[in-house]
């Protein structure tokens, strides 16, 4: 049965639910509160992840931001705040960051990340779009014998899952990337992953929506929720009220502000990143990931980007330069001979992850409304998770047998 279904969010995961519930039939709106060009949606790694199995929240991330707060080039940081909501997370982040409790997760965030990758193969196989989509890898490049152990442990826990890694040497890394002039060590090299160019698709996705008819609203907020019997009437925008039979909210890390409306809590922090982009040759063929440093590098349609940070500090879209410095370090550290420029860095941008606390997303309904499917949470793997969480999320809204097992994501899950 077509039903009207009105989307709160039109990032990746907006726009991809979107896309399956306009094929399945139902009535869509999506409403945004941006123009549809800015964003986590639009600055991230365009990395697709099979190998990202283990969550952020992993034993040892606790010890590390303490030490890390106090530098400020630091890849991950936490700005302490007395908010409730804040102090309610970070419990919920320590109490999910057990080995047994990352172990636990490593299957299901594997899982859900073949199936998103095998969504954009089929996507992109599909004809009605012509994006820029590669399944090269994903190279783990390290400088020190130490970090290359770690890595190389958590290739050989990917290979037990059924992933294909190799530890590779200084001399192999140099032979597959030889114009990027690597100064690593070696790098565990899972062949896994895909990349992409975000800004390339997300505007193709736009327009293949309006073409099928899903009404995108721009630059229109959504203020308040109107509820009756624990079910949605009315979504209200600054501008108009819209009915719906189904919401889905897919607001990134501004969804605890909306559900709270509805008395839902999802524990949700921003997590900022930057982005660099280098509009110039720089023999960078395969993505990697600068490891000591946590920097992401992507070779996009055109041009290299640069990505990282990790700074939990609220919602705000503050450059700090001292982070953009570190980044554009890691690749002079890790790419001979590769200086980003000040122009470069002046035109960093960033964007927020939507962090849950356990690194899974919420994809589901909460038992305290009828008509609300949550699809948020998605931190680090959003861009890659946008089709499977798309697809579950019209699943559920079709009362169809979901592709993969949802409890998982269940949004009312205690931590
Ligand atoms: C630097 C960086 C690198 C990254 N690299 C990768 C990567 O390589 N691979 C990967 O998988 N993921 C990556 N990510 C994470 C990924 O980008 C995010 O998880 C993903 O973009 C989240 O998508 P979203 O649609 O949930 O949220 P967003 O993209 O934030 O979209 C939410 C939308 O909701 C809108 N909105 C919010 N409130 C309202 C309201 N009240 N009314 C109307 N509209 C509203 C916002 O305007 C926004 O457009 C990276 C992120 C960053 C920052």
């Amino acid at each position: 049965m077509s039903k009207n279904v009105v989307v709160i969010g039109g990032g990746i995961i907006g726009l991809s639910t979107a896309y399956y519930l306009q094929k399945e039939g139902h009535q869509v709106t999506v409403i945004d509160k941006s123009n549809f060009s800015t964003g986590a949606s639009y600055v991230n790694a365009g990395y697709i992840t099979p190998s990202h199995f283990i969550s952020l929240a992993a034993p040892g991330m606790i010890t590390k931001g303490i030490k890390w707060m106090f530098n400020a080039s630091s890849p991950f940081y936490v700005k302490p705040r007395l908010d409730l909501d804040f102090l309610k997370w970070t419990l919920a982040f320590k109490k999910s960051a057990t080995k047994a409790k990352v172990e636990k997760a490593i299957p299901v965030i594997k899982d859900i990340n073949i199936f998103s990758r095998d969504l954009y193969e089929e996507i992109k196989a599909s004809n009605d779009f012509n994006f820029h989509y590669e399944r090269k890898g994903l190279l783990m490049c390290y400088q020190s014998e130490k970090v290359g152990e770690e890595e190389w442990e958590i290739g050989q826990r990917g290979i037990e899952e059924g992933l294909g890694v190799k530890n590779l040497s200084k001399k192999e890394v140099a032979e597959l990337e030889p114009d990027a002039n690597l100064n690593v060590k070696g790098a565990v090299y899972f062949h896994s992953d895909a990349h992409m160019t975000p800004s390339d698709f997300m505007p193709q996705m736009v327009a293949y929506l309006k073409s099928k008819n899903v009404q995108i609203i721009a630059n229109e907020e959504v203020k308040d929720i109107g509820v009756s019997n624990k079910k949605i009437t009315n979504v209200h925008t600054n501008r108009t009220s819209y009915e719906a039979d189904e919401v889905v909210l897919a607001a990134g890390s501004w969804s605890p502000l909306l559900t709270k409306k509805l008395g839902i809590a999802i524990p949700v922090q921003a997590g900022k990143g930057y982005r660099i982009n280098v509009n110039r040759n720089t023999g960078i063929t395969i993505p990697a990931i600068l490891c000591e440093a946590k920097v992401a590098v992507t070779p996009m349609d055109g041009f290299t980007r640069f990505a990282g940070t990790m700074e939990v500090g609220g919602i705000n879209h503050d450059i700090n330069p001292v982070r953009v410095n570190a980044i554009a370090n890691a690749a002079k550290s890790y790419y001979h001979e590769l200086e980003i420029s000040s122009k470069e860095k002046t035109a960093a941008q960033c964007g927020l992850r939507p962090c849950s606390p356990d690194g899974l997303p919420y994809i589901g309904k909460s038992s305290k409304c009828a008509n609300l499917t949550i699809a948020t949470g998605h931190a680090m793997m959003g861009w890659s998770l946008g089709p499977a969480t798309g697809k579950l999320i019209t699943e559920i809204i079709s009362n169809k047998k979901p592709s993969l097992d949802l409890n998982p994501f269940h949004p009312d899950r205690k931590f």
